[in-house]
């Protein structure tokens, strides 16, 4: 018999689409994979540099539990100059990935039956380690307000319990950038509140122009010691199997976390970290922007394929790398006609006929979306958009 617990967690959605593209493939069928959370790209010279003088060095020990000093004090001061305001290394716990970093947060804040807010339509796995630390995920639908949460749709649903809200901007899966009003009145409605802020900013380096990204601490400053800024280098650099992550928050969260890591993963991988801690020293300026350019190239040209698109709105996508797509109006035509055509339904048949993988919004609490990942290579990119256009106008 296992424990309670295990029937909470839900094999993640976006896993479950890659791995039904990757069966599809096996059978022989060219499949092309619009559902991965990655942009394929080389290394950063500076990581991988930093990685082998590691080796090479011979470092093979436990580090501090929550990340290198040097490591972090290089993290405070690039959060420093993200935020415009000090920070110092004990402010900064390193992990493996921002999951890591998110799962921690869940972990430290709340107790059982804490409620937290959640925008939807949600990366598929703020909601499960909320439940698996005991806490209720309350989701906030946003699919009426351009996937940006009204205040007036959060204060409904505050209740007694209500402990923290999630903020995710770049948002997966929108692709939506939350302004800085939006921005200050979510910290207003927080501090009024008591809430603690959990502000996601994974993707905050890839913001399309006219958007830019903003982080919640320096629009809010008077909300900082209630906000815990997660934050990894796996989507910023590419490098998601480096596993690297950070959570910067109030000293007294990340000393919570050092103790929690400390019984669960303790250090992040050293050599990882030393490769970082290069590139945070070097940085890789030329790496960056091939890496930027790669994604607004991708961006452009989707954009373009997908405004052939009949019956689907144009995605808006102001930042990350996916286009999510509104499939309500092709649904309202289904059912004039008698057709059931839910956002699985469309994911399959873009599977089956189109040899196209998708993520069902389903998989992110929204049954009317679609989420295609942009990060692939053009070629395939541009095969794989015009195979889905073709297919989805078939369906109006
Ligand atoms: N947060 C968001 C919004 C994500 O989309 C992801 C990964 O897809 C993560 C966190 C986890 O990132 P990492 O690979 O650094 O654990």
């Amino acid at each position: 018999m296992l424990a309670q617990r295990t029937s909470l967690l839900k094999f993640s959605g976006t896993a479950a689409a890659k791995m039904a593209a990757n069966a599809a493939a096996s059978n022989g069928n060219e499949i092309i994979d619009l559902t991965a959370g990655e942009i394929w790209s080389d290394l950063a010279s500076s990581v991988r540099d930093g990685a082998i003088a590691a080796i090479n060095r011979n470092l093979n020990r436990y580090t501090d539990t929550i990340g290198l000093i040097e490591l972090r004090r290089a993290l405070a001061c690039k959060i420093a100059a993200e935020t415009a305001q000090p920070w110092t290394a004990d402010e900064i716990a390193v992990t493996h990935g921002a999951k890591q970093a998110l799962f921690n947060a869940a972990m430290v804040l709340l107790d059982p039956g804490d409620e937290v807010l959640i925008p939807t339509p949600h990366w598929t796995t703020f909601p499960a380690q909320i439940l698996v630390a005991g806490g209720t995920p309350v989701f906030v639908d946003t699919r009426h307000s351009n996937f940006v949460p009204r205040v007036t749709d959060l204060v409904a649903a505050l209740t007694s319990k209500t402990k923290a809200i999630v903020v995710n901007t770049p948002n997966n899966p929108t692709g939506t950038i939350y302004d800085r009003d939006t921005l200050a009145s979510i910290a207003q409605l927080a501090i009024d509140q008591d809430l603690w802020i959990i502000f996601d900013e994974c993707y905050g380096t890839f913001a399309h122009a006219p958007h830019s990204h903003h982080p919640m601490v320096s629009v809010a400053p008077d909300a900082r010691d209630r906000t815990l800024t997660v934050n990894s280098f796996s989507k910023s650099l590419a490098v998601t199997g480096w596993r690297i992550g950070y959570l910067a928050g109030p000293k007294t969260v990340i000393t919570a976390v050092r103790a929690l890591q400390s019984h669960t993963t303790s250090n992040p991988n050293v050599i990882a970290q030393h490769g970082l801690l290069n590139y945070l020293e070097r940085r890789d300026p030329v790496f960056e922007l091939n890496l930027g350019r790669q994604v607004a190239n991708a961006r452009a040209l989707g954009l373009q394929i997908l405004s052939e698109l009949r019956s689907v709105p144009q995605p808006s996508a102001q930042g990350g790398f996916y286009f999510y797509l509104d499939l309500g109006e092709l649904q309202r035509r289904a059912k004039a006609d008698g057709r059931k055509l839910d956002a699985d339904d469309v994911a399959n048949k873009l599977l089956a006929k189109a040899g196209v993988a998708t993520v069902s919004g389903t998989a992110f609490g929204d049954p009317a979306g679609l989420r295609l990942s942009y990060g692939i290579d053009l070629e395939l990119l541009n095969k794989g958009l015009r195979r889905l256009t073709a297919t989805l106008n078939g369906c109006s």
